[in-house]
């Protein structure tokens, strides 16, 4: 009776893994986040808003490697503007510190065998 019983628990447990797993794939197939994100300097509200969107399977959206682009003025010089630079540096830091917690909060989750 008890060896049984035993033998259902791991086939249980065994089919839960499974559910888990499918429910796991299924999620990530709606994953939204980017290995490269291109931020235009004169459109900042464009880079705002990526930082707010999230990832269905992840919650947080990585944004991987966020390159930073610039416009030229007619003088062929890289248009810079020292407001915009710090509204970017701003939001760098903001990023970062999101993804830290993010970080932070895997590192923490249970994890199963
Ligand atoms: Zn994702």
């Amino acid at each position: 009776m008890f060896g049984t019983l035993s033998s259902l628990n791991r086939r249980l447990d065994k089919l839960e893994q499974e559910l888990a797993d499918r429910a796991w794939r299924a999620k990530l197939g709606t994953c939204n986040c980017s290995y490269v994100t291109i931020a235009d300097s004169a459109r900042p509200e464009e880079f705002e808003a990526e930082m707010t969107l999230r990832c269905p399977a992840h919650g947080f959206r990585h944004l991987g490697i966020i390159k930073r682009v610039f416009s030229y003025k007619p003088d062929h010089n890289v248009r810079r503007d020292s407001q915009l630079d710090r509204k970017f540096a701003e939001m760098m830091a903001t990023y970062n510190a999101r993804l830290d917690q993010a970080n932070r909060e895997v590192a923490h989750e249970p994890r199963e065998n």
